[in-house]
């Protein structure tokens, strides 16, 4: 294991990071975490879930290039382009999109990945797969940690995204142990900040966006069901982490603090002074993980990891960024 080690240690200004999804909300401060280091970063997306204005925040910064492309359909062309690291963060993400895009996330999680790792090997490009905490499906092991197999429901509302990144694992692995190929796996538990977008449908846009106009904030079925969140930020440098790291087994990522959606709900109406009412509509959505915090210590195995931003801190942050939005 090697301790404490991460691009901090790391020269990085002649190194090109390839993005793939780099106008989505994760991927974009990513970019600019590395942009910020001198690095030169090329992003991909295809804006079907990300936004345009990210690439505009991105295309400010000299070091950055942008293709508008769909990954699983054609790559652009990489010929004469040196590539260091290749980040696959591409997939829709948000439990709307598991009933929007079904298809689209089951083919850019394998027939995408398959090309990144493709590039990857033509490269000699070290590749992180950004897989998510839903490959432990509604879990039977509480906290999760990863040598946990998981409990997907093969055929549910999720699975479309639970058992590509589930595929997109497995082959990140084959390429390395069949190809040679140099590879990380990160598993994302729920990650929120600033660049959400506002009606993606998930927890925390869906109660700040309530909170700030004054509406009620509507709970899933009874508030049981847990959720640990982490701040955009800290989770950037866990994946700079793994991404630098020797460690190429999957690694969890994320904030281990945990709360049921129902205090959840109360905390940021609290954080924000806002008048607004929590309500509990008894409706769970089907296959819904009933508890979920990340088992952290592999990741602080190998750093000095831990989260810095507070859910006040980053709820307020998250706000003001809402806020605005709202104005424009
Ligand atoms: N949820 C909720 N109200 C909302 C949106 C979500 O109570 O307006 C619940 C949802 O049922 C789940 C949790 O909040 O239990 C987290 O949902 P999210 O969609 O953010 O992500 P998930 O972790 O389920 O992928």
């Amino acid at each position: 294991m090697n301790a404490k080690k991460s691009s901090k240690q790391l020269e990085l200004s002649g190194k090109t990071i390839l993005v793939a999804g780099a106008a989505g909300f994760i991927p974009s401060h990513l970019s600019e975490f590395y942009l910020n280091k001198g690095a030169k970063v090329i992003g991909i997306d295809n804006f079907i879930t990300g936004s345009r204005s990210n690439i505009e925040i991105l295309s400010k910064y000299e070091n950055f290039r942008f293709h508008e492309a769909n990954i699983f359909e054609k790559m652009p062309t990489f010929a004469k382009q040196k590539i260091d690291y290749i980040f696959s963060l591409a997939s829709p993400a948000s439990p709307i999109d598991f009933s929007e895009l079904p298809v689209e996330i089951m083919r850019v999680n394998s027939e995408g990945t398959l090309h990144l790792l493709e590039l990857a090997r033509e490269k000699k490009a070290r590749f992180l797969e950004a897989s998510t905490s839903e490959v432990y499906g509604d879990p039977e092991v509480h906290p999760q940690d990863e040598s946990y197999h998981g409990n997907v429901n093969i055929i549910g509302p999720r699975s479309c995204y639970d058992e590509s990144k589930r595929f997109a694992e497995s082959l990140t692995m084959n390429y390395r142990w069949f190809y040679n190929v140099d590879t990380r796996i990160v598993r994302i538990f729920n990650t929120y900040g600033p660049r959400m977008r506002p009606n993606d449908g998930r927890v925390i846009p869906n109660f700040v966006g309530e909170a700030l106009r004054g509406e009620d904030l509507i709970v899933y079925g009874d508030g049981s069901q847990t959720r640990s969140f982490c701040y955009v930020e800290d989770l950037v440098c866990a994946l700079d982490i793994v991404m630098f790291s020797d460690v190429y087994t999957p690694i969890n990522c994320g904030n281990p603090d945990e709360y049921s959606i129902l205090d959840c709900a109360k905390k940021i109406v609290k954080i924000l002074g806002s008048n607004s009412k929590v309500i509990c509509n008894n409706k769970l959505p089907k296959d819904d993980p009933k508890k979920r915090r990340p088992n952290i210590a592999k990741l602080q195995g190998i750093s000095d990891f831990s989260p810095k931003v507070s859910f006040d801190e980053g709820i307020k942050k998250t706000a003001e960024y809402f806020r605005n939005y709202l104005k424009k």
